[in-house]
């Protein structure tokens, strides 16, 4: 049991819904052993549509992180275990047994985790033949940052990128990261922003944007960072706001003298960064782009919101 999950949380693995308590992954299972395995963590915000009084589960942008977990399987030779469909029907259900179960509210937001392992095998490196994979799902709160880091801004710290060059794979070999991540909460921040070669790659889970004159950049896609759900959404709002958007490597000068600085990922949606190592971020305060950022990207989930309505009231229609 984790903090964020509750003793009634219900599981999904290898094709049985189980009590998160319960849940058993041999000993020689390559995920634990190896690291041989990828993960995907969706959104699944509980909205309100418009005209509406119920709230409706929303697997945000679920299509592309269906796309990015079957990218991430095929570059490291995983049959994937579900197809599009398949996928959808199973989040669907295990968010429901977790509702059922109360161990997440139908108003609550959630994320949902997903993980393909290569399966239980005999120790050695490489792929053995003629296994299954294992497949291990779950639904936790999604707890989204608060109204203090949305109005002021959170405080990031800088470190060298140390970790391997397939950055792009969302793999569950996550050392570097966790390394990261504590390095982060060491020095009192919430982000740790890595620099590889004197060059801005991303966060310990997040992508980085800098805004310079009015114009927002960001790392170019490439083996070197994770494309996350949100790269490509942002750059889409970026292009609905009439923000000007570049993908073009960031030096750490630039890095230094940006007038906005934001995070990006599934849990921080898009997030101001207004301190980096002890240093305010331009104004000091949240700026325009984030602000038009951050309101288009609660616009995006609202389309969505009614969108996923529009299809249960045709599926409930004879
Ligand atoms: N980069 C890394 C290393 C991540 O772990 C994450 C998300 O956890 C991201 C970027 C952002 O990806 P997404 O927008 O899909 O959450």
């Amino acid at each position: 049991m984790t903090s964020d999950t509750t003793p009634d949380a219900i599981v999904w693995l290898n094709g049985e819904l189980t009590p998160l308590a319960d849940a058993r992954i041999p000993v020689l299972d390559r995920g634990f052993i190896f690291g041989d395995g990828i993960y995907e963590v969706v959104p699944a915000y509980a909205l309100t549509p418009d005209g509406a009084s119920a709230t409706v589960r929303v697997p945000f942008r679920i299509r592309q992180h269906l796309a990015r977990l079957e990218r991430s399987l095929g570059k490291v030779s995983i049959d994937n275990p579900f197809d599009e469909r398949g996928w959808r029907a199973l989040i669907a259900q295990v968010i429901d047994a977790n509702e059922r179960a109360g161990a997440i509210a139908r108003d609550q937001h959630a994320i949902v985790y997903i993980q393909v392992t290569r399966g239980v095998a005999k120790r050695g490196h490489a792929f053995p033949a003629g296994i299954q994979p294992t497949v291990f799902m779950m639904v936790t709160p999604l707890a989204l940052p608060n109204d203090a880091q949305r109005a002021n801004g959170v405080r990031c710290v800088s470190a060298e990128d140390r970790r391997w060059l397939h950055c792009d794979i969302k793999s569950v070999s996550l050392l570097g990261n966790v390394l990261m991540a504590q390095h982060a909460v060491e020095h009192d921040a919430v982000e740790t922003i890595q620099l590889r070669d004197g060059f801005v790659t991303e966060g310990s889970s997040s992508n980085v944007w800098v805004v310079r004159d009015g114009v927002l950049y960001a790392p170019p896609l490439s083996n070197r960072i994770l494309e996350g759900i949100r790269y490509g959404l942002v750059e889409a709002l970026a292009e609905e706001c009439g923000i000007r958007f570049v993908a073009q490597e960031i030096d750490e000068a630039t890095l230094r003298a940006a007038d906005e600085l934001m995070i990006s990922s599934a849990t921080k949606e898009v997030l101001p960064v207004t301190d980096l190592d002890g240093h305010p971020v331009g104004s000091g305060k949240p700026g325009p782009v984030y602000a038009a950022l951050y309101a288009a990207y609660q616009r995006a989930k609202a389309r969505e919101t009614n969108e996923v309505a529009a299809i249960a009231t045709q599926e409930v229609k004879p």
